[in-house]
């Protein structure tokens, strides 16, 4: 058998990312230094590599609460319009040094407020930051286009002014919505005034769905709250199980998901730290590879799960020695499922992640 592919070779390959949070990607240094800069003092350590441990092992814990304290800190250094133009720019930056070339960025205007900033302020700073990383990753020589998601939380109660927020932006940066935040105890049919307006307005949205909360809320993200795509759907595979020949058997929903080529915002490592799957090597996403559906592979965390998107692929490819085609295939169904116009999508496919596993193909064979 062929050796897994590594990191390193993965790097250089054309990749996708639908799903990965603003305040989920820092740098454990840019969280120290912004902490210095806005005096915050909440911090367990204020030495970066320190930092950067406690929060992959506050997010291994198991412990929901430690989880979100994560969140806590990183949300509370990223008040200011210049932090979050850092923090933006930064993460378009470490995404094409990734080899990332399309990247989602996602994050909920409502938690940048405290220190006086505006909704409209944090989503230009947001996208000041990420136009800012392009131009430094294009001075590298990497190319990378970003779209910003904006996301209202689930549990509160902002959702329609924050869709309206995100379409207000829709020429300028933002590519579409979300929600997030806990599953249980908040269905999506909570919100349904934001999304029956964004479909009114002919905007993308994805959902939160079926991570923490099994298929009620895969259900109703789908067919009443109507979302384009579904932000992990593990628990699909709740809807699957197998005949007496051990054949495959889909329930009506995940028939419907593989119809209607419903994409899945799959996180490995962050659904094995919430629990969503036991390991890597017991993720669904091997099952739902192997009956074609619309599977897409993303990070969540970089920063609490200690990861990148090439990590995340070379992890799938020793667990289930996968290859280049594998990559690809998972690659070109995230672009065909991004929030851009079809043929700026199609011309990525054609013009930059063919040609780009084509070569990689040819050298290493
Ligand atoms: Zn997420």
């Amino acid at each position: 058998m062929n050796q897994p592919l590594t990191v390193d070779q993965i790097r250089r390959a054309p990749k996708v990312l639908l799903h990965d949070h603003l305040d989920g990607g820092l740098r454990p240094a840019t969280v120290v230094e912004l902490a210095r800069e806005t005096g915050y003092t909440g911090l367990p350590t204020y030495d970066a590599q320190e930092l950067g441990r406690w929060f992959r092992e506050a997010s291994d814990s198991g412990s929901l609460e430690r989880y979100l304290e994560t969140f806590a800190h990183t949300t509370a250094v990223m008040q200011t319009r210049d932090a979050l133009v850092r923090v933006a720019a930064e993460a378009a930056e470490d995404l094409a040094a990734d080899g990332v070339v399309y990247a989602e960025q996602r994050y909920a205007p409502e938690q940048h407020l405290e220190a006086g900033l505006t909704l409209e302020e944090v989503v230009e700073a947001v996208q000041e930051g990420l136009e800012l990383g392009r131009k430094r990753a294009a001075d590298q020589g990497r190319s990378i286009r970003t779209g910003q998601l904006v996301t209202a939380m689930r549990h509160a109660a902002r959702s329609s002014e924050i869709a309206e927020l995100a379409v207000r932006y829709r020429d300028a940066g933002v590519a579409g919505f979300d929600i997030a935040g806990a599953e249980a105890g908040n269905p999506p049919t909570r919100h349904l005034d934001a999304f029956e307006y964004l479909r009114r307005e002919n905007f993308h949205f994805t959902i939160h769905a079926g991570e923490a909360f099994g298929l009620p809320s895969i259900w109703e993200a789908l067919q009443w709250c109507g979302c384009d795509r579904l932000g992990h759907g593990v628990r699909i595979i709740d809807d699957i199980d197998t005949d007496t020949g051990g054949a495959p058997r889909l329930g009506r929903l995940a028939q419907y998901v593989r119809d209607k080529r419903v994409p899945l915002e799959m996180c490995p490592s962050s659904n094995v730290q919430t629990g969503a799957a036991e390991s890597i090597a017991d993720h669904p996403i091997r099952l739902l590879r192997d009956l074609r559906f619309r599977v897409t592979v993303n990070t969540d965390n970089r920063l609490q799960s200690g990861t990148s998107l090439s990590e995340e692929f070379a992890r799938l490819c020793e667990a289930f020695g996968y290859g280049w085609d594998d990559v690809q295939w998972f690659t070109v169904n995230a672009m065909k499922s991004a929030f851009l116009p079809f043929d700026e999508r199609l011309a990525l496919i054609n013009g930059v992640i063919k040609p780009g596993f084509a070569q990689l193909k040819w050298t290493t064979s």
